[in-house]
């Protein structure tokens, strides 16, 4: 059999394993759109959470990026608690402190100048396309409303962001999708020489491709994208969803890159797990959005304003992008002998905590068996093991995932596991 057919044939059937253990413990009035692990969570603290029986695991996922101080980190538990006493909501047809402030900390430390707040990575991506749209209409369409994405990137689950999205599995199923957007190889010279001729009103790209494999884009090419994209008054959207607020060990993966982008979104580490998107972008870009142009209900309220500003301030305030970035070292240098080891482990690859390890195996299974020893990571794809360590992680954790991963492997290898 093709190897390619094998890893799928094993990959199905895992997950009609997964889908056995499913039946038995997933309430059935819950739509069945999710591949759900057979546990339940019920806590969580700094780098651990525990299940309903009372099982410990050592949470490598931050719950895919989002609690990247940990669970309930004292700092942002107790700036939302006092924001519990006073106010919840209040809409955007009123100004909003905490909104303000969480603003100015974004724009001080970022390339921006104004900030719109949403809920989530999508309507953040889906903002930043309007945005680039209503810029380019405003400029009087010099460019077409074309918005460039590349293959393997993900960019949310709206059908603006699906379409933007680089993987055709998130759109079967979903016709018609709305025009608007064009696809190009990624970290691929010849893309580069295509942009220009296509005259999108905006590129958009993530740094680090994160559901797509944890691929990093090339600092030659990401330059030489910028350029291009400045020279035809393109607009250059980040989508830093996924990579942002101190997950690549620098606040923001543009700073690996020294460029400078229009527009950036934000999303998932942003409010430590209470839900708030945002939009950023220098003043030119920004001044499309004028009132009434584009809203949300709960967009940047004061729970989740709160919650952000304080991730923000602990994360600049003590050091904690400072330990991602020594972390980061060392789980680079155990998962390098993890895969100087195993013939298994094809590479290894990432930025700061957002690291991947690429298996010829189904990713899958490690994922599987390193829950069973309570140890929680992800996959990116079929065959990359995602691991998203909180950036507060310590040594000893480390040193226990790679513990676990090496028992993994060796036992797959003794199995006498799919070699490529
Ligand atoms: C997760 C993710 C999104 C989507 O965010 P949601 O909050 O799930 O809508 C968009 N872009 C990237 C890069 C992501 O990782």
């Amino acid at each position: 059999m093709h190897q390619a057919s094998r890893i799928f044939y094993k990959e199905k059937r895992l997950e009609q394993k997964l889908q056995q253990i499913k039946r038995d413990t997933v309430l059935d009035n819950i739509m069945q759109n999710y591949q759900r692990f057979p546990i339940e969570i019920v806590k969580g603290k700094g780098s651990s959470v525990w299940d309903a029986d009372g099982k410990k695991y050592l949470d490598y996922t931050s719950g895919i990026a989002v609690c990247n101080l940990g669970h309930v980190p004292d700092a942002v538990k107790e700036a939302v608690e006092n924001q519990l006493e006073s106010l919840w909501h209040c809409s955007n047809l009123y100004h909003i402190p905490a909104q303000k402030q969480l603003a100015e900390a974004l724009t001080r430390h970022s390339f921006g100048d104004q900030v719109f707040f949403c809920n989530s990575g999508a309507e953040a991506n889906e903002a930043a396309i309007k945005l680039a749209r209503k810029y380019a209409a405003d400029k009087g369409q010099k460019n077409t409303h074309d918005v460039v994405t590349f293959a393997q990137s993900f960019h949310g689950r709206t059908l603006a962001t699906l379409t933007a999205t680089g993987q055709s599995h998130v759109k079967a199923g979903f016709d018609p999708l709305p025009e608007g957007f064009q696809h190009l190889e990624f970290n691929d010279t010849a893309a580069l020489d295509a942009i220009a001729a296509k005259r999108p009103c905006a590129v958009l790209l993530e740094l680090v491709q994160g559901e797509g494999g944890i691929v990093p884009a090339d600092t030659e090419w990401v330059r030489q994208l910028e350029g291009i994209c400045k020279q035809n008054d393109i607009l250059l959207i980040l989508d830093e969803v996924q990579t942002g607020v101190g997950r690549t060990g620098k606040l923001f993966a543009y700073e690996h890159y020294g460029i400078t982008p229009d527009v950036m979104t934000l999303a998932k580490g942003l409010g430590s797990g209470f839900p708030i998107g945002a939009v950023i972008a220098g003043k030119d870009a920004a001044a499309s959005f004028t009132p009434g142009s584009h809203g949300t209900t709960f967009g940047g309220n004061p729970l989740a304003s709160t919650a952000g500003l304080a991730t923000l301030k602990e994360i600049l305030d003590n050091n904690v992008i400072k330990n991602a970035e020594v972390q980061s070292d060392y789980l680079f240098s155990q998962l390098k002998r993890l895969e100087s080891q195993f013939s298994l482990v094809q590479s290894v690859r990432g930025k700061g905590l957002l690291a991947g390890m690429e298996v010829s195996c189904p990713a899958k299974e490690i994922v599987i068996k390193a829950l069973e020893k309570g140890v929680l990571i992800l996959t990116a794809g079929a065959n990359v093991v995602r691991l998203l360590p909180p950036l507060t992680t310590k040594k000893e954790e480390i040193d226990e995932v790679a513990g676990v991963l090496e028992n993994i492997l060796t036992a797959i290898e003794e199995k006498g596991g799919v070699k490529l």
